[in-house]
């Protein structure tokens, strides 16, 4: 990390961040199904964990072992050595499983180069529109106020991934979980389908830089984004 920023890998998308996610704050990534969230996710997680730090990762989907293998290489070993893996299988499992991340990370034995929830909003959708919605707002709220803390205790970077809904309104795809999510998160991006492998990266929100656009493409290795991306003004959500 340098200058309290954790580069991505991802050239273009570190130049959008000004140099990568920020160290005590939460990072929110949103966008549709395949628009690449989580392997952004594993992008940055094998490289903290190949330079030797702790990836404390929460897995609701089933992280893929074919991509992961991919994107470590050689490596794949000495990465899984750093990685501490939960897979919950319910919000009640997702908010211990967020309690003992936050937990470990601010005891600080291990160095704890990142901390990851992928998705955060899985299982709360799932409870949306039933009886028990107000709980599951609650619990998201509680585990968001956990990890915002523990970012700022701990100084290190918490990424998280959340999913969009249609405004059938305005068509546009919004970020699940309301105002609360969007306030947490002090920067906040969205991406983007293109054609092809190609995505882009959305600046929607961040404490220091202007909004702004990257480009980057998904490969058999990984995320690519070597073609230097002028800043410009933020598209319309598609
Ligand atoms: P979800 O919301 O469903 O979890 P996501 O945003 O997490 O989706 P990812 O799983 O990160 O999406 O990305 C999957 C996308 O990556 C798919 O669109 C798939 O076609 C694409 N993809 C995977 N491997 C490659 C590859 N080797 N080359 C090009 N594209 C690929
Ligand atoms: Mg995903």
């Amino acid at each position: 990390m340098t200058d309290e920023r954790l580069a991505t890998g991802v050239a273009s998308v570190d130049r959008l961040l000004g140099g990568g996610l920020e160290a005590d704050c939460v990072t929110e990534i949103y966008g549709e199904g395949g628009s690449g969230k989580t392997l952004f996710c594993l992008e940055v997680a094998t490289r903290v964990a190949r330079e030797g730090r702790w990836v404390f990762y929460i897995d609701t989907e089933g992280v893929s072992v074919d991509r992961l293998r991919a994107m470590a290489g050689d490596d794949l070993e000495r990465i899984l050595k750093r990685f501490l893996l939960s897979t919950p299988k319910s919000l009640e499992e997702q908010g211990r499983a967020v309690a003992t991340a936050c937990a470990l990370a601010r005891e600080g034995k291990r160095p704890v180069g990142l901390v990851v929830v992928d998705s955060a909003t899985f299982y709360y959708r799932l409870s949306l529109s039933g009886s028990d919605e107000d709980d599951a707002r609650q619990a998201l709220s509680l585990e968001l106020a956990d990890l915002v803390v523990t970012a700022l205790a701990a100084h290190v970077p918490v990424l998280i991934t959340n999913q969009v809904w249609r405004n059938v309104r305005d068509g546009t795809l919004e970020p699940l979980g309301g105002s609360f999510v969007n306030h947490a998160a002090k920067t906040i991006l969205r991406l983007d389908r293109l054609p092809g492998p190609r995505r882009r990266a959305v600046l929607i929100k961040h404490r220091a830089l202007p909004e702004g656009t990257a480009e980057f493409r998904i490969t058999v290795r990984g995320l690519e984004g070597p073609v230097p991306s002028e800043r410009s003004t933020v598209p319309p959500s598609p």
